[in-house]
């Protein structure tokens, strides 16, 4: 490893950093990738991809306990294996970590395991688990070092009763009482795991909805379902204290209308987003948030060194830290190539019902003062739907009122986190309701929803 000199190095080995490397060496660079775990990052080992196993196990485990009879199904008495519901989320991780290990290899990228510091230009320093350390050397650097949960200063993560997503993804316990701070995409995907396999979920949103950063029709009916599932919602209010004792915690609310309420939980997962994760690196500007500050060709205050994904804040989303990181790479290699930053980036979150949505909201719509048609489809008018027995949701599209151009797509019900490809396509090419109403689609699927939704606009719907 030593001894040579990298065309690239890059810190960190998540969506932004392990991408920047093959996209670099299919550029047909030298590229050395620095991970302290496991290739994969937060994404891979401790984020989208085990949650996504275990919102699997839950959704099975949810049909199987609460419909099998309507579904013609006799399953005698059933339980939970909470062991083997953690370890299969385990094992795909590792699986999928083990996928990008061999395609580093593939691609002649050279792994090294260790913690990885900026020492001069050029010279990145690796510290290895045993303490050793090595000094290597790049023509450029790419930081790609992330993000980590955020920790409320009055009441730290102590791994037990105050926990983070990492040890929500870890309990070696299925808790009785579940409080969760923060209704994002980890605060509503936790409750909605956890409440599946029978914890008691309180979920505690300081802003008036759950999934505030979505439209706010989504937000309401995620709301009204969680609350038919039997997830307590308390919205408005904020936490205000947590004390951990005798294993369990006891938190103290305050609503918007200035009333005080406590809350008794045996865990409680504090979900209120990420800070940045920067390694050492002297001279190195940042935000006033704390996260790296890059220019538009991805460019840090350090020459030659650039940083993309969570680390330089914006959309923190695994898909837009690839986005950036190839970017960042193109521009890097061939000066004529001008990096573009991610639009229209989807938002998926996986409970159930699911919620997905791209390009502007209606609320957006509205401040910006923009001439706008609505279409909407309820799922339950979808042969597909019913059949599947997934009649909850619907898709909602807004579209410019004078040319009919794709604006937003916002979608709540079964697959939506699938079917807003079509609208995302849609809006990166910048087709119209026209364009979408002249494609043929295959039914019965649960796309027909989307064709249905382009007719409401124009108020030619067939079947609602
Ligand atoms: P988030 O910022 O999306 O949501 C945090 C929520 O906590 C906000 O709605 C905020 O109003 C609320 N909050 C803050 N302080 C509070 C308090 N004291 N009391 C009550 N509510 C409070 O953060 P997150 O859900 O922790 O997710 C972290 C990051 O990971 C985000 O960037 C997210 O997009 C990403 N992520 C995405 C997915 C996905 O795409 N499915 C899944 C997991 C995580």
């Amino acid at each position: 490893m030593g001894g040579m000199k990298y065309d690239l190095i890059v810190i960190g080995g998540g969506p932004a950093g392990y991408v920047a490397a093959i996209r670099a060496a299919q550029l047909g660079k030298s590229v050395l990738c620095i991970e302290r775990g496991r290739v994969g990052g937060t994404c891979l080992n401790r984020g989208c991809i085990p949650t996504k196993a275990l919102l699997t196990n839950a959704e099975l485990y949810r049909t199987l306990s609460m419909r099998s009879a309507e579904f013609g199904i006799r399953t005698g008495e059933l339980s939970v294996d909470w062991q083997q519901v953690i370890a299969r989320a385990r094992s795909v991780s590792e699986r999928l970590s083990n996928g990008i290990a061999f395609l580093f290899r593939k691609h002649k990228v050279t792994l090294a395991t260790g913690e990885a510091r900026l020492a001069a230009t050029g010279q990145v320093e690796l510290q290895r688990e045993d303490g050793t350390t090595e000094l290597l050397e790049g023509e450029h650097v790419l930081i790609a070092t992330g993000a980590r949960s955020r920790e409320i200063p009055a009441f730290p993560f102590n791994g037990k009763t105050i926990i983070n997503s990492t040890d929500a993804l870890n309990l070696p316990e299925l808790p009785q009482r579940l409080l969760v701070i923060g209704s994002g995409a980890i605060g509503t995907e936790i409750s909605y795991i956890y409440h599946s396999f029978g914890s008691q979920v309180t979920l505690v949103e300081a802003l008036p909805h759950l999934l505030p950063q979505e439209d706010e029709e989504l937000s309401v009916a995620l709301e009204r379902s969680f609350r038919a599932q039997g997830i307590r919602c308390l919205t408005g209010a904020k936490v205000q204290s947590l004390e951990a004792a005798d294993g369990a915690v006891t938190a103290t609310l305050s609503t918007t209308e200035g009333q005080e309420q406590q809350l008794q939980a045996d865990v409680c997962l504090v979900a209120v987003g990420v800070v940045p994760v920067v390694p050492e690196a002297p001279g190195l500007e940042l935000t006033e948030r704390g996260f790296i500050k890059v220019d538009e060709r991805y460019r840090t205050s350090l020459p030659r060194v650039y940083a993309a994904g969570d680390c330089i804040g914006g959309v923190m989303l695994a898909h837009s830290a690839s986005y950036e990181a190839v970017q960042a790479v193109e521009g890097m290699f061939n000066p004529a190539y001008t990096p573009r930053r991610p639009e229209h980036i989807p938002s998926c979150t996986y409970c159930h019902p699911q919620v997905a949505s791209v390009g502007k909201r209606e609320r957006e719509l509205r401040a910006e003062g923009v001439a706008y048609k609505v279409g909407r489809f309820p799922l339950q008018a979808s042969g597909r739907a019913v059949a599947a027995g997934e009649t909850e949701g619907f898709v909602k599209l807004l579209f410019g009122s004078e040319d009919g151009e794709l604006l937003g797509a916002h979608l709540v019900g079964a697959n939506a986190t699938e079917l807003i490809a079509v609208p995302g396509l849609a809006l990166n090419a910048e087709l119209t309701d026209a364009d979408l109403h002249a494609m043929i689609y295959a039914h019965p699927t649960l796309a027909e929803s989307i064709h249905e939704a382009v007719l409401a606009a124009d108020g030619i719907a067939i079947h609602a």
